[in-house]
């Protein structure tokens, strides 16, 4: 590490687990994005501002006005532009040492399978089963961690998913899910996708500096009414047609 590097991530380098060996992780570490909406945001953020070497962001939208009251990356000019380009601008500006690839266009199977094994971790920060399902195959195959996330009206939960006997989303969610509900059609609190999306980002910084203590198969659920956040244990379908035998 350089002495700038050293100052810069100081106050990280100090915590329990980190240290510079997990600082050299973080800058060693690239890191996948799906979806830069309302979790991509923060974990984009905080993922940059830590250190994370290289950020590959993926989103093929374009930011609307109605994103702006919770997808905190992007800025009142950017409404009309690709979300991704629109992060990489903000991420960018944020830590010039953080090397951001964007992609704006929608990934076939093989491009994301492709992303997924240059990738040490993947965060799933998409609004739709469809993803979160191929996104979990993929990862699976490629024995590449997986945190997902999800955040709806005042609820929300994180899961990470990791290669080697732990359970996989799809132990979690049965395949067929397509009745899904919707940020556009249910609302959400603009403070939840940032606590969900944070969590997220909290979650990737340990696993990449190889710490892993409670959060394997640990489905983490927030209740913004009761203000209580519950923990519970996945166990592994050993009929999951992802991960079973
Ligand atoms: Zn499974």
């Amino acid at each position: 590490m350089t002495p700038e590097q050293l100052r810069r991530y100081s106050r990280q380098i100090r915590v329990k687990g980190i240290g510079e060996t997990g600082q050299q992780n973080l800058l060693d570490a690239r890191v996948l994005i799906i979806g830069m909406g309302g979790l991509g945001s923060p974990s984009a953020l905080y993922l940059a501002a830590a250190g994370i070497g290289h950020l590959v962001v993926s989103d093929f939208d374009r930011v609307e006005d109605s994103n702006l009251q919770r997808q905190i990356i992007h800025r009142h000019v950017d409404i009309g532009d690709h979300k991704a380009l629109s992060a990489k601008r903000a991420l960018d500006a944020l830590n010039p040492g953080c090397r951001v690839t964007a992609l704006d266009w929608q990934m076939d199977e093989e491009e994301l399978q492709r992303e997924i094994s240059l990738a040490d971790l993947v965060l799933d920060c998409s609004d739709n089963f469809a993803t979160r399902f191929a996104l979990n195959r993929a990862c699976m195959d490629q024995r590449t961690a997986l945190v997902s996330g999800a955040a709806i009206r005042r609820e929300g939960q994180v899961i990470s998913f990791l290669p080697g006997g732990a359970p996989c989303y799809q132990c979690l969610y049965p395949a067929g899910l397509e009745n899904e509900e919707s940020c556009a059609m249910e609302g959400v609190m603009a403070p939840l996708v940032g606590v969900i999306g944070s969590m997220q980002a909290l979650q990737a910084v340990r696993l990449l500096c190889g710490d892993t203590d409670g959060i394997a198969g640990k489905l983490l659920l927030f209740d913004a009414a009761a203000m209580e956040w519950r923990a519970l244990k996945v166990p592994r379908d050993p009929a999951c047609p992802v991960c079973g035998e």
